[in-house]
């Protein structure tokens, strides 16, 4: 009975157009869970975008490369259980690769982006799961989002992002960081399901705050992580 209800309360979030989970935005709320979900894809296609627009409804029109890694923290809220989530976004630049392989050890998921006008950068992220499911121990839920939704010169149909998505096995998405489409509903779903996931999973959540914290003391926060760039 209380699986069936389960069932139903899930279906009802899956089709529901207007899914929306609380954003908290006191930092000192207590939270139950810490995940750590990393944007993923070559330069250009607008991951920083897709963060920038969430966590502060901000959107730039001019290119700056990230440099190595930066990141976001969001604090969602489903029911009565709190999730801090850290977004990482990493550099999609070929040297920054090995830098980027320290985040995906303790990853709990992948949001894969391509930009929709850009065929190559949808062949691209095979090479991006193969690096990241070879060297993440700990991930179970993972996105593709077909960015720049607002564009009209498509090079990837909808029904393309559906079938790489498919024989990825991941969850597909299309937005517009731009027009901001679809932004809430990645994030927000994304750290639903990772409630879903571990809330059923107790036992698989192992989250060690002591290794994310170090991790941030090898980066100057201070430093500047943009630099301009043409692409
Ligand atoms: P990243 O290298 O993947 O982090 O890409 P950025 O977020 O820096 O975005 C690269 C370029 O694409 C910038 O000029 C953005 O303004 C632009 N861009 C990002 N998202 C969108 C979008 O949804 N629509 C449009 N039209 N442009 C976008």
């Amino acid at each position: 009975m209380e699986n069936e209800k389960e069932k139903q309360d899930e279906k009802e979030m899956e089709i529901n157009e207007d899914f929306k989970l609380d954003r908290i935005l006191d930092n000192n709320t207590v939270h139950k869970y810490m995940f750590r979900i990393c944007l993923i894809g070559n330069i250009c296609v607008g991951k920083t975008s897709l963060l920038s627009r969430y966590s502060d409804n901000y959107f730039k029109q001019i290119y700056s490369a990230t440099i190595g890694v930066d990141f976001r923290v969001i604090t969602l809220k489903y029911k009565d259980i709190v999730a801090k989530v850290h977004v990482w976004d990493t550099a999609g630049q070929e040297r920054f690769k090995s830098i980027s392989i320290n985040y995906y050890r303790s990853s709990n998921g992948f949001i894969y982006v391509y930009d929709i006008t850009d065929m190559e950068s949808l062949k691209g992220l095979d090479s991006w799961i193969h690096l990241t499911t070879e060297n993440c121990n700990t991930n179970v839920i993972n996105f593709l989002v077909g960015n720049k939704s607002d564009l009209e010169n498509r090079e990837v149909s909808k029904e393309e992002g559906e079938e790489f998505a498919k024989k990825n096995n991941l969850i597909f998405l299309e937005t517009s960081a731009k027009n901001n489409d679809n932004v809430d509903k990645l994030f927000e779903y994304f750290t639903y399901k990772l409630i879903k996931y571990y809330e059923k999973n107790k036992e698989q959540y192992i989250q060690d705050e002591t290794d994310t914290f170090g991790q941030f003391d090898n980066i100057n926060l201070n430093e500047p992580k943009k630099k301009s760039c043409s692409c």
